[in-house]
């Protein structure tokens, strides 16, 4: 057996209001004054003074806006670095991502490929990244994901929907403030933090499960639970534990795997565009033979929350969409391994993931 060494984000900083402190802790990263820091944010703040006047801005700085309407492209990363290069005297300073998943992995690639040669694309994989990337900081705004902690950023290529997972991924700093998920949409907050809650499930179901894994995957279960199940919480102590949720979800998933629905969501999403926290639910309601037990708790958070999941998403496919699905989703080998096992292969089938396709 050869065990992986993670590496982990080395500092992090959590608290309400803890965003006030970002200037002190840029402040000695800066290289020097021609190296600018850029802060990549999403333009849902475009028109929210209190945090855009908040951002530390300084000499060359730069604060450039964002869209997460649709999910991170390699072709927008290599825009991001070519309009980054030609508009700073120097290599930045440091990279900071303010936002949800999509903003964070922006961030994160830019971060990386400012500092590796050629199209995001080429780095699509595991391990490929050949040098370290820029100082980055990840300030997640909505909380579920795991972005801010984990060793991968999800880019959409020409070819495949597939992470960057490398040594240099994960971000240097990463500030948690809860105050910065205020804004977040009922609906949102139901998708993106369900995708904390799918993480859990899959790592704790998974044959990669391991005691690392169990232990932040069972807190982040609970904390799930606690917060769309159970409803005692207060509004600011339930923005506080899914910050945390978050954070153990994807530190679970780091040292095991995600499963069953991660894989026919990618699929979803490759085809259809599909955004990840949507349509992990959209997949995860129709699981019931892969996780009994927790699709009947999911379904009873839907419920709970009045949300409305879409239906018939695969009504009006073609035979090709379904095979370009089919084959992103068991393209995605190991997550197969880690949900049903070595021999996988035997019961998921084109035939089969077509089937499960049909019901949603
Ligand atoms: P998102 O970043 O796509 O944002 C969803 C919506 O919420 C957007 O409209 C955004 O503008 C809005 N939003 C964010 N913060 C807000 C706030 N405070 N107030 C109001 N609106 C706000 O959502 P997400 O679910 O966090 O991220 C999904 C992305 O994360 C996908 O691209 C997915 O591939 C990626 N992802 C990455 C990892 C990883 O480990 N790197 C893991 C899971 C998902
Ligand atoms: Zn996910």
């Amino acid at each position: 057996m050869n065990y992986k060494n993670f590496p982990m984000v080395p500092r992090v900083i959590f608290g309400r209001g803890s965003f006030n402190q970002l200037e002190e802790l840029l402040a000695p990263n800066r290289l020097n004054r021609n190296a600018p820091f850029i802060f990549l944010v999403d333009d849902v703040f475009k028109t929210d003074g209190a945090l855009t006047s908040r951002i530390p801005k300084s000499y060359d700085d730069k604060l450039i806006f964002v869209s997460a309407e649709e999910e991170p492209k390699t072709s927008q990363v290599d825009a991001l670095v070519e309009e980054i290069i030609l508009t700073s005297k120097e290599s930045p300073s440091g990279i900071i991502g303010i936002g949800g998943g999509s903003v964070l992995d922006l961030a994160k690639a830019v971060a990386i490929m400012l500092n590796n040669e050629g199209s995001a694309e080429n780095y699509q994989g595991w391990d490929l990244v050949k040098n370290k990337a820029v100082y980055h900081v990840g300030i997640p705004t909505i909380s579920g994901t795991g972005a801010e902690v984990s060793r991968t950023t999800v880019l959409t290529g020409p070819k495949r929907k597939l992470g960057i997972n490398s040594d240099f991924t994960p971000f240097d700093q990463v500030v948690l403030d809860p105050e910065l998920v205020n804004g977040v949409p009922k609906q949102q907050w139901f998708y993106t933090g369900m995708d904390c809650f799918i993480h859990s499930v899959e790592s704790l179901n998974g044959t990669f499960l391991n005691a690392f894994s169990e232990s932040y995957g069972e807190m982040a279960y609970g904390i799930c639970k606690e917060i769309y199940l159970e409803g005692k919480l207060s509004k600011k102590d339930a923005q506080d534990k899914l910050m945390m949720a978050s954070w153990h979800g994807g530190m679970s998933i780091a040292y095991s795997q995600v499963g069953v629905a991660h894989a026919l969501s990618y699929g979803l999403s490759y085809l259809l565009g599909t955004k990840h926290g949507i349509g992990n639910c959209i997949v995860f309601n129709h699981l019931e033979e892969f996780y009994p037990k927790d699709v009947a708790l999911f379904k009873k958070m839907v419920i709970e929350h009045n949300i409305e999941l879409p239906k018939g998403v695969c009504a009006d496919l073609s035979d090709e969409d379904f095979d370009i699905m089919i084959g992103i989703a068991l393209g995605l080998e190991p997550l197969w391994e880690n949900a049903i096992g070595s021999n996988w292969k035997k019961t998921i089938t084109p035939k089969k993931l077509r089937e499960l396709y049909l019901k949603m």
